[in-house]
């Protein structure tokens, strides 16, 4: 069967799933989502046994059916390979009484490896099925470990250029230093007068230039976004979920068909969005528990119904949680709307202009499924401290968020199931808020220092993406103010300004 995919914001289109990969984000603003989401034709029994790679083919067959089996199996073997520094690609541990789903073995050490690893082969995949001719142009606003994961996946890819954005003051220092250091001739960094959301609304605005559109055509260009707003990144994210579960079956840490809950760090929506899918698919998941750090804008929303984005930016130590404007959000709305893109404009575009809209009851109670909580910083660093002293294992700030919240959660819920955590970073990229969490006497140490510190606590090798960056060269120092976005990439591209 044919799958397509159509606009939160427009109900008449489709288009394939190739298109919907190689756009990015619809012509009207609004996301690609499937006309339906598809179930599994594999048992969980018979998932047990399988490869990462064997389940992600299993998995993407599902969503992506107009691409081959060889085309996309060529994928996803290019991607899951020795980038990754384990076999198991995304290897669960037991922490106390949770599963941390460790979802940062990739290139870059956060969990936008998982899916910005496969991106640049399903979108070339997909350039070539649709006879686009013209170059690539990735255009992506990070918070900080998008920017890196796409840099990697796309640096040196033919027929595609990357441009990355990112808030100068709202990363980690190993962050912006990953970034800076990107090698590859196709590669740009700019660094933003601005937050996160004045970032990923530039490249929106960007996306919907439709005269910059056509005068990058003329040049040979066309914009794509790696940003998690992309299906094929969000297909990529639903395979994790299905791999854990058919794991823990495997390991007999569940029967078959024993529902799980599954808390996920939670910025811009994406993973907890690829968890409900996974929901969707047949995966038995209970709740899906959205962690958020205070930037609790998520958290208020599952409270009351309302979302509502007028509030104080905070600058946290999970800084790729640090969002107001949680993008993804959107395809959730539009489903919980009844698959209504008429009533989720009307959201959309209120939350536009007024920064806040409200759901009827009809619809919050189709939220059912999803719990809200969050976690101060002090929460976050307790966590940190406690876990270490409890069990030895140390985990990055933007898990701690999650964890937390799945402590509060198990607290208050006599129901509750076994819990899978996502783990979103290693703690190495996030070194300086992890150690003073754990004693803040570390805060005297400088950031390589400190790197060597965790890993004589942790006793966990340190991983190649920070050796990397040790003595590496800055390639990128472009900066710009938030308003200047647009001739900042022409100046790159060498478009006429
Ligand atoms: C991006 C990111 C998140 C948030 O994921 P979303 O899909 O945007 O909700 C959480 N933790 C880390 C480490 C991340 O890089």
């Amino acid at each position: 069967m044919n799958l397509l995919y159509k606009s939160t914001r427009n109900a008449d289109k489709t288009v394939t799933a190739s298109e919907a990969i190689l756009k990015g984000l619809a012509d009207d603003g609004g996301l690609f989502v499937p006309t339906s989401v598809p179930k599994l034709d594999v048992t969980m029994k018979d998932l047990a046994g399988m490869s990462y790679q064997e389940t992600a083919y299993a998995v993407m067959k599902q969503f992506f059916t107009d691409f081959t089996e060889e085309e996309l199996k060529h994928c996803i073997d290019s991607a899951y390979d020795d980038k990754f520094d384990t076999e198991a690609i995304a290897p669960l541990v037991k922490v106390g009484d949770t599963y941390h789903l460790e979802l940062f073995h990739g290139a870059t050490i956060a969990f936008k490896d998982m899916a910005l690893s496969i991106l640049p082969h399903l979108l070339t995949t997909a350039a070539k099925k649709n006879n686009v001719k013209n170059e690539i142009v990735i255009l992506t606003a990070t918070s900080g470990d998008t920017g890196k994961a796409a840099l990697a996946g796309f640096a040196d890819v033919p027929g595609t250029k990357i441009i990355v954005f990112y808030p100068k003051n709202g990363v980690s220092k190993v962050q912006e230093l990953q970034m800076v250091t990107q090698k590859g001739d196709n590669t740009s960094v700019v660094a933003i007068h601005g937050n996160f959301d004045d970032a990923q609304t530039g490249v929106k605005k960007l996306f919907e230039d439709k005269e910059l559109a056509a005068e990058l055509s003329g040049a040979g260009y066309q914009f794509s976004s790696a940003n998690s707003i992309n299906i094929g990144r969000l297909v990529p994210q639903v395979v994790y979920y299905v791999y854990a579960y058919a794991k823990l079956l495997e390991n007999e840490e569940i029967t078959e068909g024993e529902q799980i809950d599954v808390v996920v760090p939670t910025g811009n929506f994406g993973n907890i969005l690829a968890a409900y899918y996974a929901k969707q698919l047949g995966v038995p998941i209970a709740k899906l528990v959205c962690a958020s750090n205070e930037n609790k804008v998520l958290f208020d929303f599952f409270q009351t119904g309302v979302y509502d984005r007028n509030r104080e930016f905070v600058l946290t130590s999970s800084p790729s949680m640090d969002i107001l404007i949680s993008s993804n959000l959107e395809r959730l709305i539009y489903l919980i709307a009844g698959a209504d893109a008429d009533k989720n404009n009307e959201l959309m575009a209120a939350l536009k202009s007024d920064g806040r809209y409200e759901i009827s009851e009809e619809m919050k109670a189709k939220l059912a499924d999803f719990e809200g909580g969050f976690a101060t910083e002090e929460e976050t660093a307790k966590v940190i401290a406690d876990t270490f002293k409890q069990t030895g294992y140390i985990m990055d700030t933007h898990t701690a968020v999650a964890a937390h919240v799945c402590k509060a959660y198990k607290a208050a819920h006599a129901d509750a199931k076994k819990t899978l955590i996502a783990s979103t970073a290693s703690p190495y990229k996030f070194s300086r808020s992890v150690m003073t969490a754990i004693d803040s006497k570390y805060n005297e140490l400088e950031e390589f220092a400190l790197i060597d510190e965790l890993h004589q606590l942790s006793g966990v090798e340190i991983p190649n993406a920070i050796e990397e960056i040790r003595n590496a060269e800055v390639r990128h120092s472009r900066e710009c103010d938030v308003s200047d976005m647009k001739a900042t990439v022409k100046e790159i591209l060498k478009v006429e300004v």
